[in-house]
């Protein structure tokens, strides 16, 4: 009874209290209508955080915009123990051993609102847990961008077993279409973690019931900046007999963009088993880098690092960075079936929302204090040791930081 592609033929929900605040600032009305996801980041986040709105009020709220068309309904299923075992921003409410109380107090009473037969006119998409699985990969063992905790959660199974949890416990709706997180192409897109990243999708939607399909597909992006389309290169290109692969930007990817990563991971995915059909959805919530310092042409080609780095939209100090990146703006508008392989463009990370805050802010949300969100940190591993490149005075993640929205507007591409 599933569709395809749940974005073709429907609208999409747009989260009242997001819009608001969109439309509270100068100029926010130009975007405040536009469909954004509801973060599901915390227990209390099912029956509503301070007053907001809970899940069954965002579904009561969906049914009221949907009327007698389709609408889609875009949850992010985001609260694993030892959540983000590589950052600290924000490292969640469970500990590495809570398992227990991810699947009976956060999974459970999500699953059972989801299948509670009101709803089943709505296309539910759900997001299921960025951040996590490719961590199993990139951050454990031996590499030199190991953190101690991806140890613990690697060696434990945590994420695995809440991945395929969730993924078969929110599967049993037949209107509900999960995709899983899968990184970005500045993550995964080496040949050392390409691979290896799918075969763990692979074993997290086999683990704990789940099965491929209950995999509607795959995200790539979520509330990452890397660039959907790099025109001025393409990684077949080379300069003076030496490929862009070997310029530091690139530095060996196999990929330069979004796009091309989330077509060529489709396609890898559905080899080791996923279903044929499965579709892709890209988070161009903050990906556009637009304004006036977006390159109109290529670089020179004096050098691979010169034609590379000149030409280049996505202007981060390294791919590395993921925390309030100065100079980004708001990508593609939301839309279905833009490419092929591609379900829709989504925005996922609601943009003005912060990632992480500059200095520690004491809270009772589980959110630390990641020194890639302090604009003078000068980084570690992970980042290639650079510079953070993020907006300073922001608040904790998931607040509202209207000077990240404003530039956001303004860097906009497609222009606003
Ligand atoms: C935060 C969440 C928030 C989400 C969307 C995450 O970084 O940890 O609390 O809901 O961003 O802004």
């Amino acid at each position: 009874d599933r569709v395809d592609n749940p974005y073709v033929g429907a609208d999409v929900y747009v989260n009242p209290e997001w819009s608001a605040k969109a439309a509270a600032e100068p100029g926010g009305s130009r975007v405040a209508n536009e469909p954004t996801a509801v973060w599901l980041d915390r227990i209390a986040a099912i029956e509503g955080v301070n007053g907001g709105m809970g899940l069954r009020d965002h579904l009561d709220a969906a049914l009221a915009q949907k009327g007698a068309g389709e609408l889609v309904v875009q949850l992010v299923i985001y609260n694993l123990p030892g959540r983000d075992c590589a950052a600290l921003a924000s490292n969640g409410e469970l500990g590495p051993t809570e398992i227990g109380r991810y699947k009976t107090e956060y999974i459970d009473p999500i699953s059972a609102i989801l299948a509670d037969p009101k709803y089943a006119g709505l296309r539910i998409v759900n997001t299921v847990e960025i951040d996590s699985l490719p961590n199993l990969v990139t951050n454990t063992g031996s590499r030199p961008t190991a953190t101690p905790a991806c140890d613990v959660m690697k060696a434990n199974g945590n994420y695995v077993k809440g991945v395929g949890y969730a993924l078969n416990k929110l599967g049993d709706a037949p209107n509900v279409y999960n995709y899983i997180d899968a990184g970005h192409h500045g993550w995964i897109g080496w040949d050392d973690n390409f691979a290896p990243s799918a075969d763990t999708f692979k074993a997290a939607a086999t683990a704990e019931g789940a099965t491929v399909n209950d995999v509607h597909g795959f995200i790539t992006n979520t509330a990452n900046y890397s660039a959907l389309k790099e025109e001025n290169f393409s990684i077949n290109d080379s300069v003076n007999g030496t490929s862009v692969r070997q310029s530091k930007w690139v530095d060996w990817n196999r990929y330069t963009d979004e796009l091309s990563f989330a077509q060529g991971f489709r396609t890898k995915l559905a080899s080791i088993g996923f279903n044929s059909g499965i579709g892709m959805l890209i988070d161009t919530s903050r990906n556009g880098w637009g304004g006036t310092a977006r390159p109109a042409g290529p670089g020179a080609t004096t050098s691979v690092d010169t034609y590379v780095d000149g030409g280049r939209y996505d202007r981060r100090i390294h791919m590395g960075n993921w925390c309030n990146q100065s100079g980004a703006g708001l990508g593609e508008r939301p839309q279905a079936a833009p490419e092929p392989g591609i379900d829709a463009y989504v925005w996922v990370k609601p943009p003005g929302e912060s990632d992480g805050s500059s200095k520690a802010i004491p809270n009772d949300e589980g959110k630390g204090f990641d020194r890639m969100c302090d604009p003078t940190y000068t980084g570690n591993p992970r980042n290639g040791n650079s510079m953070t490149g993020s907006l300073a005075n922001a608040p904790v993640s998931g607040h509202w930081f209207s000077a990240q929205f404003q530039e956001l507007m303004k860097n906009a591409h497609p222009a606003l």
